[in-house]
């Protein structure tokens, strides 16, 4: 298993490798750039088929770490960690532990949050063994009623990145009567349906998980579509909020709608999927951008936490596509592209 030469190695500037014997943790931590600031990611736990899968996971999520806060505005770096193994059967205290432990032997070159299998939970017996993590609300934070999910504030960040798409593809400045259909309607995707409700859009939704799907058709007249069918829906929007690799050489023929915005990661199969979409004249809204909410929400997380300061931010994710999609335009270039190399000049500078 190469790591200098490994595809995805991307001059990271440091990788490192735990094992604790006594805890049987088997973790990764990378660290793509610290230009802007420390490496912030989460710490995914994963039962990776392999060593080589699990190291392939984690340097493409932190590189991924850096453009995403780049573009964010934040002064942060990139970097994300993986645990190998279930996170239903393998997870213990003492393992945790031993995750935090290793957080904080890199010295806040690396700021531990939550990720999938990890939960703010497992960030807080993190924090017991070191006080390099993210994402915790304060304890004023969570008298106030907070918890510390960034679900929320991705949410309201993808709403203000469709507002920005929608004005710049069908130059409308309201979403009434807008035809949204949206893959998934869990922690994002469910409070996505409901902003854009509130601002009078028309919504079809789909998820596996049936009462999300009851719940939206119930509370905000939603139409329910089978899920091999939402991509392909005669709507003006397309907002994936489920799973990644959804547009790819299968899906991109049949979609319909003329704008992609939505919150989930990693939607393109691979990066000539951008161009295709681009041919098809449609616009997509850069994943990782869209969905920065998060971070910003955990930027800002601790005892000074301002509710109208991170909106303001928020909105930024809106200037930042619309400027996206005014070079795409002009250059014709796809817009992935394009947030990559305005990414490329903020963290290399
Ligand atoms: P979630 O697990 O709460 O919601 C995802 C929903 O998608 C679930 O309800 C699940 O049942 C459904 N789903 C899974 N497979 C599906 C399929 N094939 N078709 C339809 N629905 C399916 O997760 P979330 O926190 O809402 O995140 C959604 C997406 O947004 C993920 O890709 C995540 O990586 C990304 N994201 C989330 C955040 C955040 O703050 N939570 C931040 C950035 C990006």
């Amino acid at each position: 298993m190469s790591v200098f030469s490994h595809p995805e190695f991307d001059a990271h500037e440091q990788v490192a490798f735990r094992y604790d014997r006594a805890s049987g943790l088997k973790a990764i931590i990378a660290v793509h750039s610290t230009r802007l600031g420390k490496g912030l990611g989460g710490c995914r736990m994963w039962p990776y088929a392999s060593d080589a899968e699990a190291l392939t996971d984690v340097l493409r999520l932190s590189r991924g770490m850096t453009y995403k806060a780049a573009l964010a505005g934040l002064p942060q770096g990139g970097g994300k960690s993986v645990i190998i193994g279930d996170p239903r059967h393998d997870k213990t205290p003492a393992l945790i532990q031993a995750m935090g432990r290793f957080v904080d032997s890199l010295g806040g070159q690396y700021v531990v949050a939550e990720d999938s299998g990890t939960s703010v939970a497992d960030i807080r017996l993190m924090a017991t063994e070191t006080r390099h993590v993210g994402g915790l609300a304060d304890e004023k934070s969570v008298a106030a009623g907070r918890t510390g999910d960034p679900s929320p504030a991705t949410a309201m960040g993808t709403f203000i990145g469709i507002k920005a798409a929608v004005k710049a593809k069908f130059g409308r400045d309201d979403l009434k009567g807008l035809k949204v259909a949206i893959q998934g309607v869990g922690n994002v995707g469910g409070r996505l349906a409901q902003h854009l409700h509130a601002a009078g859009a028309k919504l079809w939704v789909t998820d596996l998980h049936q009462p999300a799907v009851e719940r939206c058709v119930r509370e905000l007249g939603a139409a329910a579509v089978p899920m091999e069918a939402v991509h392909s829906l005669d709507v003006d929007v397309y907002a994936p909020c489920a799973l990644g690799a959804i547009l790819n050489d299968r899906t991109i023929p049949e979609i319909r709608a003329k704008v992609i915005a939505g919150a989930a990661n990693n939607q393109l199969a691979k990066p000539k999927h951008d161009h295709a979409l681009l041919e098809r004249g449609i616009l997509y809204a850069p994943d990782y951008v869209i969905n920065a909410g998060g971070i910003i929400d955990i930027f800002y997380e601790g005892p000074n936490y301002d509710e109208a300061t991170v909106h303001a931010h928020l909105e930024r994710i809106g200037h930042t596509l619309s400027q996206i999609f005014e070079y795409s335009a002009r250059e014709k270039r796809p817009t992935g592209e394009i947030a990559d190399r305005m990414a490329e000049a903020i963290f290399r500078g």
